[in-house]
Formats: C-alpha cells, structure tokens, sequence
C-alpha cells in the first residue's frame, strides 16, 4: 500500500467530481492529477530521483496539492515547512533534510534564496510566481512508474520547535496510510461528495484528513487568512461536513457574533486537536454547532492518533471520570501507557509520562540518533505530556514533562489550573507557569484572555481556583488582556515562551 496507489484510485473513480476548490477555483480529480503528473515531470526533468526530498512553502495553495501528488507519484519525500516559521527556521529544515529542491508560493520571503547558497546539494528553489503555471503547463503528463515500498519514506514533518532546532519526523507510506485512516476510525464517515474545509495549514495536522477525503470522493477546501466570520460564512454557504480545527480557531469562530445564527445540519464532524480545548470552547462549540460533530484527537507528531472521542464519551456523564477535561480515551489502534521516571507502568489514576504506540508513529528521528534514543523507548513513544488514565479508561494531561510547577512541595501542574480557569465563562484563553518565588521556590501564574468588555478580575480568577482544587494550587499573580495570546507558529501557545515574556516585562 502506498500513497500514489490511494490517489490514483481516486482519480479512477471519482474523474470528473470536484476534489479541491482553492482560491476561487475548482478542481475535479482529473485536472488535480494531470497539474501533479506534470509537477512530478518539472520535477523529474531538474534531475529528482526517487527518495529525495522537496521542500514545500506555501499557505494552502493549489501548489501545495501539486507537490502533494507529485512527490506521491514520483516516490520523492515531501517537506512541508511551516508558512508562520521565520526564513532561519525554514533555512534550518530544507538543511536539515537535504531537500534537493524547494517549491514556494509567489509570496514566499525573498530571502528563501539563502537557501541554494548555504545548501550545495540544493538544485533548486521554484518560486510558484506569476511563471509557474506555464512551467506546469510546458511539462508532459506522462504517468510515473518509480517502484514504490510501504516502507519507502513519504514526508518528513518537523516539530514545533519552539525552543531549539526542530526535528525531522520521517513517516513511512504505511505510517501516513495509518495516520490518516485511524485518524478519521472514530469520526462520521466522510462520503463521496461531502465537503471538507482544512482551515488550518495542510503543512501541519489538517494534511492528515486529506488523503482520506480524496479516497471516498470528497470535495476539498482549501482555505487561509480568513477572519472568523468569513469562516462561518464559507461554511455555511458550502455546506462543509467536516473540518479540523485545532482550540484556538475553533475558539474565535464558535464565537462569531453571527455564528449560531446558520443551518449547521450538513455538518457532521468537528474534529479538534493538537492543543488542550478549554471548556468554554468546547460550551460555546456545542452551543453553536451542536454536541453531535464535536471530536476530539489526541497525539504528537511522533505517534498520531493515540487517544480520543466523539460526543458520546465527551459528554458522558460517568461516576468517577470527568470527560470534559479529557483528551479522549486510547483508541483501539493505539497502546497508551503512563510511565514513571523509570519506565515502570503505573496503576491506574496516578500521573505520570503518557506514552503511546500507534501504526503511524515514526521509527526514530530524521538523522538524529541522540535524540531518537530519548523519545523512542521500547518500542514507545514518550510524549512529553504527564498525565493520568482514570478507572473508566479517560486520559486526562496534567501537563508538559518540565513544566510542573512545585511550589511549598506540592505539585502543581499548569494544564490542570488551565482546564479549571478556562470554565470561568469569560476567559477565552488561558496559560498558566511557573516563576521563581522567594518563599516558595516557585509560583504559579495565569495570563488570560477575557471577553471584550468582561468585568472579570483576578481575584474572581484566583478564588475559582481556589474553590477548585485547593488554596494552595491558587496562582499568585493573575493577568487579564482582552488579545488573544501569543502562539507559536504552528499555532499553539507555549508555556516557556509566555514565562520568559512574562519575566521579561
Ligand atoms: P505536536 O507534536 O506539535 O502535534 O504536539 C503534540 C502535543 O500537543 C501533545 O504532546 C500535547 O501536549 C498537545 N496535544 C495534542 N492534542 C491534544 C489534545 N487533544 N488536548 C491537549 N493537548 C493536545
């Protein structure tokens, strides 16, 4: 099983269908084919071989769904860079994986032409500029019969990186097929026709919804830069039937004034993922678009899915668990453990590592034995999240391993003060740290994002928690902005950032 093999099916049953619509144009699978046969023959003719690795810039464009099939259809690796990166961060990635060429939208930063001058094994850099259709339209649409293995690489993924250099994630053809067919294993099934919007980048975990769609025929979205109310517009008139979102965009478009205000029937699935969903976002999510497309995903880049669930288990109400502060329960095509320092598996309800293994989980990290020894152990996936399984199989994260906060001797984890202080019914967004403390040794404190006009202060904040868990757990300095936080560019918010920020001011 390979990915060019899953793309070709579709093409052969659904020809004429439209697969993706993309900056006011639509696509059937034909036409998307023929435009990646022909990126795939540009790219053959600048001497790619089978095994090599391109780079991808870009911002969902119909570029991105090119190089998508033409790296599949040629047998080279796909290296999605993240448009929100800085040029050093994309310079540091096309480096790291050798990338032979690099293909950029027409907006790409000019300085991308560092790139050839600091990697000699670097062929090229097209820049999809006014020019890159006649390019297209000048090669040949002959059909590509480079061998290809389930154990060939598909695409490296980079971490986040917020602090350090990133790394290089490998997924095999098997690990992406796996990815996206467990992914979608506990979600409404996509049918022939449905719509599909990937609001987020496909260079990021919207990619992994997308060979699935266009193996059932669906027609696919690609959108970005759009305010919140344009996305609840576009939606709407396109009856959209699922879509990824990850918290934070799901946050500002549930909170659309206008938004329940839609006929939400065609849509089925939410799926929500990649960071922790507060719970006046998942309140609001329900409000507006009902509990029943409502999804949760849980993993990492190096082992995806592990855990998660549908509106049944999210809402549930079960003695002994509290579902809406979970991230799901393991799947079951993921083992789930929760590790002790030593890697001893603990009983049942105590925090430690969670650790995971999947069929789309990486073998170990691009060129970097080092750190694959530390993340790879046995066979497991260690996270880096702490967490605890409870009596009724709900996974809950506490926290980052590193980032729990011990003050007076007690332990304090920010994930669990995030999910109490995300109930307070105007906090949109919250982040909780640590810092040094004189009579402590450390602190806790929580940086929110309040409603417009919200009259919330941080004593209502601290006495929640308080109320909540305990006194002593109660952070010590409560900051209210009305902006949403700063993120990463993968778009999740980073505790060590916020505190070094926070120290800083
Ligand atoms: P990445 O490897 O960039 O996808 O980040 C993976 C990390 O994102 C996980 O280790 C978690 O800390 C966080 N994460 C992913 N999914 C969820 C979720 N559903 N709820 C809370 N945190 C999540």
């Amino acid at each position: 099983m390979d990915v060019r093999s899953i793309l070709r099916r579709g093409v052969s049953y659904y020809p004429r269908l439209p697969a993706v619509v993309v900056g006011g144009r639509e696509y059937t699978f034909e036409e998307c084919w023929r435009r990646g046969l022909r990126c795939y023959n540009g790219l053959r003719s600048i001497g790619l071989l089978p095994g090599d690795r391109v780079g991808m810039l870009d911002d969902n464009t119909i570029l991105g769904v090119d190089l998508y099939l033409a790296c599949a259809i040629g047998n080279f690796v796909r290296v999605p860079l993240y448009w929100r990166n800085s040029v050093d961060r994309h310079l540091q990635m096309i480096g790291k994986s050798g990338c032979r060429v690099v293909l950029a939208s027409g907006d790409a930063p000019p300085e991308l032409d560092r790139a050839r001058a600091e990697n000699p094994f670097l062929k090229e850099v097209v820049v999809a500029d006014g020019g890159y259709e006649k390019w297209l339209a000048r090669q040949s649409e002959e059909e590509g019969h480079a061998s290809i293995s389930e154990n060939d690489l598909c695409v490296i993924k980079f971490t986040g990186g917020t602090t350090g250099e990133s790394k290089g994630i490998p997924n095999t053809h098997r690990q992406w097929i796996s990815i996206g067919r467990d992914t979608l294993s506990f979600k409404p099934r996509i049918r022939t026709g449905d719509t599909m919007l990937h609001m987020a980048p496909l260079s990021h975990a919207s990619a992994y919804y997308f060979l699935p769609a266009w193996a059932q025929g669906a027609r696919q979205i690609l959108g970005s830069g759009l305010e919140p109310a344009e996305i609840v517009t576009l939606m709407s008139r396109e009856s959209v039937a699922h879509s990824f979102m990850p918290p934070t965009l799901l946050n500002m478009v549930a909170n659309t004034d206008n938004a329940s205000n839609h006929d939400w029937s065609a849509l089925r699935s939410l799926a929500i993922g990649s960071a922790p969903v507060g719970i006046n976002t998942l309140l609001k999510a329900e409000e507006v678009f009902g509990r029943r497309v409502l999804h949760q995903t849980y993993g990492t880049n190096e082992a995806v899915p592990l855990a998660g669930m549908g509106p049944e288990a999210w809402f549930a109400i079960v003695s002994g668990s509290e579902p809406m502060k979970a991230v799901g329960k393991p799947l079951p095509c993921a083992d789930v453990e929760i590790w002790d320092e030593e890697g001893n598996v603990l009983p049942v309800g105590e925090v430690g590592e969670v650790v995971g293994k999947c069929d789309g989980q990486m073998d170990g990290y691009w060129m970097d034995p080092v750190e694959t020894a530390k993340k790879v152990v046995n066979g497991w996936i260690k996270t880096g999240d702490l967490g605890r399984i409870d009596k009724n199989g709900y996974l809950y994260l506490t926290d980052r391993v590193g980032e729990m906060i011990i003050s007076g001797g007690h332990n304090i984890y920010p994930g669990e003060l995030e999910k109490i202080i995300s109930g307070h019914p105007d906090v949109l967004e919250v982040c909780v740290f640590g810092i040094p403390d004189k009579k402590w040794g450390e602190t806790p404190v929580a940086v929110c994002q309040v409603k417009r006009g919200s009259k919330a202060t941080d004593r209502d904040i601290i006495s929640l928690v308080a109320k909540e868990i305990g006194s002593y757990m109660k952070p010590s300095k409560v900051q209210l902005v009305f902006d949403s936080l700063p993120k990463s560019a993968v778009g999740k918010i980073s505790r060590k950032l916020m505190r070094e920020a926070f120290l800083e001011a």
